[in-house]
């Protein structure tokens, strides 16, 4: 089992390197004992970076996935076999572009929840330079969009501190309704939660993603377009400043 470094703490998610050693070599991926590559999952897509070989030689990741095993795709001939040390790197930009667009997505599904009678967030995809977000049942207008982007931004403004919290189902349930926080997908026996905490207790939700300590490191958020996806669900495609002409 592959220890997450970055689920820690907000703080953990801010590392940037990391040592650690291989357990199962493959041609053309590397199962590591501790990491702080993010791998596909949860809506949010994976870190890229290096592996640093005590010999020097530098293997590019491209990939990172968690069907099973935390695998970190690299390109064959790496002639690795466990045990051995290597330091790994993640590609900074890339990873704290996800950290803000993944608590903005928090952001943005507490505030529809909250603004339109129970909009509950059913999927979300958190990518580099453009996210989105499923919204059922909504049926956007252009009203209620800019309201959505100025609460949004009015929290950003605000300045709110962020925190990755260990909380039982019962204590965010007391806080939160099943719908809004999605705990109600969530199997029964996982009792102990890692819990996003945005400001005090403005959402709360179940989450391993990466995020940002406030806020204010969002940026303006803006709301790109909306999609009708059928059985009242509209997507919400947004960005961030800074970010949407990568
Ligand atoms: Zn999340």
């Amino acid at each position: 089992m592959t220890r997450l470094l970055y689920m820690d703490s907000i703080d953990a998610c801010y590392a940037r390197s990391f040592e650690a050693t291989v357990q199962e070599a493959r041609p053309d991926w590397l199962l590591l004992d501790q990491t702080l590559f993010y791998p596909l999952g949860g809506g949010q897509n994976w870190d890229t970076g290096t592996l640093e070989t005590e010999d020097g030689a530098v293997l590019a990741v491209s990939e990172v996935t968690k069907r099973g095993p935390v695998k970190h795709v690299v390109g064959a001939d790496h002639g690795l076999e466990a045990g051995a040390r290597l330091r790994g790197t993640i590609d900074w930009d890339r990873r704290h572009a996800h950290m803000r667009m993944h608590t903005a997505q928090h952001l943005v599904s507490g505030i529809a929840y909250e603004l339109f009678g129970g909009a509950r967030t059913v999927g979300n995809q958190i990518h580099h330079d453009r996210s989105r977000i499923d919204l059922n049942p909504v049926r956007f207008t252009p009203e209620m969009l800019s309201d959505l982007a100025a609460a949004a931004n009015a929290e950003v403004r605000a300045a709110r501190p962020v925190e990755a919290v260990t909380m039982t189902r019962g204590e965010v349930n007391a806080l939160m309704p099943e719908d809004r926080t999605n705990m109600d997908l969530l199997p029964k026996s996982v009792q102990e939660l890692r819990v996003i905490r945005i400001g005090d207790d403005l959402d709360l939700c179940p989450c391993a993603g990466t995020h940002v300590r406030n806020t204010r490191e969002i940026g303006e958020i803006e709301i790109l377009r909306t999609k009708g996806k059928g059985k009242g669900t509209q997507r919400v495609e947004y960005t961030l400043d800074g970010l949407g002409d990568a």
